[in-house]
């Protein structure tokens, strides 16, 4: 039997230890360790503050200049716009609803502008008119700047039949197609197509016209990895596997300096950049890319079939501020109908359209509002124009308090990347949708709880990323490298305290699995078996405690119970003494004359927990966060609450108490802090789209503010009032009297 004590032992003091050069750990059983052993360089010693002192001013003049946008602009051309589009009304439209920078399309499939690139096909109604450039000139007249929006993933017959590499192939080597006009092929991105056809557009809206940046529409590919079988790709590693996701990633950083290289040539601020936004999936790593991307673009427009919750966009903001260090990202909004069916010229609800621009400010992004055919836009379908405008001024009035520094959240997420996109599930469920379903979980799990907390990326463990949380939750990331589990620990050491679930840690960064879990050791918890799923009724988990006089915080409101609700799936643990959960195996569901379990007590730990002075930690060993979601059942909720606040000491920086369900964010600004609450309370809040607002009433918010730092005034941006607030011991305490769908309650420091 594992002993949990004098294991937590072993391993700070294997830490703590100088080890030569070469050293293999073990454990108390023997085993090789599968940690790597760190030399004194790489360690720095981390001191955990979740509290730290506010940044020093910084003069916003002073930025890059897209880093001073507030507010983008995309009329999406179509190509009859060659024919219908009103080039002046278009300009008025977004410079008086203070845009300062627009999308206009050259593209790559059609043409806007006379070009003479071989295969940019003239748009059949553009004749010889340079709509392009009719834009661009409108735009700077208005002092808007100008993104060039290019799309080099498709393109015609004439240009397959002189290149037939540049497409996608099928494993039989057929030619991969558009689904929707399958006379477009799609371009293979390890092809010449991206190496000189794509360049030789750039460099000839570059010598034409004076735009600001570049941008492609189309790729990266986002959400999954592209699988080809040309002459080219058929070389690589098989996509969907670690080895080919560095080989993608490496070719899209490779295509995008060469793509910045022609965009400075002519001025130096000129940048290019992609479409960055498939959330926690991404395409690319997005550690990798925020070292390259001035501009993080999350095409991230609106719920959709597979995804049709309301909080999709700040959980969007959340990926971002993951990786991009205060650097400029934009959401796009589609002010036109989302979802399977869409309809790209229809308008959505407003009051859909408001929340998803309230969620990409809360969630540290800028609003952007995109709608597809100027012509079908102002002609048909005016409804969104004047949604846009409100909502633009409204935000132009407010965008010291609007720009968010930094969060000041005090539990992270690990959010898996490399999981989330190339683990396929526990043995044999091999879904897609398992590590989605899993995200959902804890997220919403969080949101009920109205937890602070931010998304860390698996490639930023280190201290200056995460000291300042006091918490870090790792709801089932499989996939952990030697030196990722390494960086855990010596979180774990410093005083962090760690949540995790399930195969956490049992691969390494190549999808191999290990014997045991890389984090085994740490966490006290050893792997006894493979995975076991449900057959009927799911596993239940016995509360062995049941009755103590004093419970412990992880069962708070477990009552007139001896058991709970287990999750579908658990990696089987070793037994550990004076277990706080065990399992009590599945059993069938039907008959009922055979629902009972034939196994009732086993000593198979649910749960182990560690305490290290202020380091705590907890292993779930089933997928509670992916049952929770699937199930929404109250015992597994009320775990994770329990073990979030138990492993963050309850420590909340910012808290916000009333009715309701709502999702908020804390972010240090310019002039103080920001809280931003968004109203969820909603019957379309998990389908469909608003219609209409259920009002919530009073929201007390208390934030602990660093030592020093003294509260001039609180004010509420959407109603438009100053609200009265104490600050007893640097704990500001104020209320909001009544929540719509979104407030932003701005604080003024001295
Ligand atoms: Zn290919």
């Amino acid at each position: 039997m594992l002993n949990r004590r004098n294991l937590l032992k072993t391993s700070l003091t294997a830490g703590a230890a100088i080890l030569p050069s070469g050293s293999v750990l073990h454990d108390l059983k023997g085993s090789h360790t599968e940690y790597s052993i760190l030399t004194d360089a790489d360690r720095s010693p981390v001191e955990i503050v979740t509290l730290p002192r506010r940044l020093a001013s910084l003069d916003p003049t002073t930025l890059p200049w897209q880093q001073r946008i507030r507010r983008v602009g995309q009329t999406n051309m179509t190509e009859y716009d060659g024919a219908a589009m009103k080039v002046e009304q278009w300009a008025d439209y977004w410079h008086a609803a203070k845009a300062d920078i627009v999308f206009v399309s050259v593209t790559g499939i059609l043409a806007f502008y006379p070009s003479t690139v071989k295969f940019h096909r003239h748009g059949k109604f553009l004749e010889h008119r340079d709509l392009f450039g009719e834009c661009v000139s409108a735009a700077k007249k208005r002092g808007m700047r100008v993104v060039a929006r290019m799309s080099p993933d498709l393109n015609w017959p004439d240009a397959l039949a002189a290149h037939p590499e540049w497409a996608m192939r099928r494993r039989d080597g057929s030619v991969q197609h558009n689904n929707e006009d399958p006379r477009l092929f799609q371009t293979c991105m390890f092809s010449s197509y991206m190496d000189d056809y794509i360049p030789a557009i750039m460099r000839e809206v570059s010598s034409l016209y004076d735009v600001d940046c570049f941008y492609t529409n189309g790729w990266p590919p986002l959400g999954s990895l592209p699988d080809c079988h040309c002459a080219i790709c058929s070389k690589l590693p098989p996509s969907d596997t670690p080895a080919y996701w560095r080989v993608f990633t490496n070719r899209v950083l490779e295509l995008w300096r060469t793509y910045d290289a022609i965009a400075k040539q002519k001025k130096p601020d000129c940048f290019f950049f992609a479409n960055s936004g498939g959330n926690v999936r991404g395409g690319p790593n997005l550690n990798d890319l925020s070292k390259v991307s001035a501009w993080f673009q999350a095409d991230n427009q609106g719920r959709t079939y597979d995804d049709p919750v309301i909080w999709g966009c700040s959980l969007q903001g959340r990926v971002c501020s993951a990786v991009l260090d205060g650097k400029f990202a934009a959401n796009v909004t589609a002010a036109y109908s989302t979802g399977s069916p869409g309809w790209r010229n229809v308008s959505k609800s407003p009051e859909e359209t408001r929340m998803w621009l309230n969620e990409t400010l809360a969630g540290g992004m800028v609003p952007y509002l995109h709608f597809v055919g100027a012509e079908n836009g102002f002609g048909e379908d005016r409804r969104w124009q004047q949604v846009g405008t409100d909502y633009f001024r409204w935000t132009a009035q407010h965008d010291a308090h609007l720009t968010g520094r930094r969060s000041i959240a005090n539990i992270g997420v690990v959010i898996g990347q490399s999981t989330q996109l190339l683990y396929p599930g526990p043995g044999s469920t091999r879904s897609r949708s398992y590590m989605h379903e899993t995200t959902q979980g804890i997220y919403h799990a969080l949101l009920q709880g109205r937890f602070a907390f931010d998304f860390v990326h698996e490639d930023r463990l280190d201290p200056e990323h995460i000291s300042r949380y006091r918490a870090l939750l790792l709801p089932n990331v499989a996939m952990l490298s030697d030196r990722q589990c390494q960086q855990l620990r010596d979180y774990v050491r410093s005083g962090g305290s760690l949540m995790a679930s399930f195969e956490t840690s049992l691969y390494d960064e190549d999808l191999k699995p290990r014997a045991d879990f890389g984090l085994a050791e740490l966490m006290g918890a050893s792997k006894a078996g493979r995975v076991i799923g449900t057959n009927g009724n799911a596993y239940s988990v016995r509360i062995e405690s049941a009755g103590a006089s004093q419970p412990h915080a992880l069962l708070d409101g477990c009552n007139n119970t001896t058991w709970l609700a287990g999750a579908q799936n658990r990696t089987p643990l070793k037994a550990v003494e004076e277990p706080l959960l065990t399992v009590v195996p599945g059993f069938v569901r039907y008959p009922p004359e055979l629902a009972y379990p034939t196994e009732p007590h086993t000593s198979e730990p649910a749960v182990v927990l560690g305490e290290s002075g202020p380091s705590r930690t907890v292993w779930f060993s089933g997928d509670i966060e992916r049952t929770y979601w699937l199930t929404g059942h109250g015992d597994l909720l009320r775990l994770l609450h329990n073990a979030i606040r138990w492993v963050s000491h309850d420590e909340r920086i910012v808290h916000v108490e009333g009715p309701g369900f709502l999702e908020m964010f804390c972010w240090e600004t310019g002039p103080g802090y920001a809280v931003h609450l968004l109203n969820y309370t909603n019957p379309a809040a998990q389908h469909g789209w608003l219609h209409e607002l259920d009002p919530l009433g009073p929201q007390t918010i208390t934030v602990r503010l660093p030592s020093g730092v003294a509260v001039k005034s609180v004010e509420l941006l959407k109603a438009q009032q100053r609200r009265p607030f104490a600050m007893p011991e640097q704990l500001l305490r104020f209320t909001v009297p009544a929540l719509d769908d979104y407030e932003v309650a701005a604080i003024t420091v001295q």
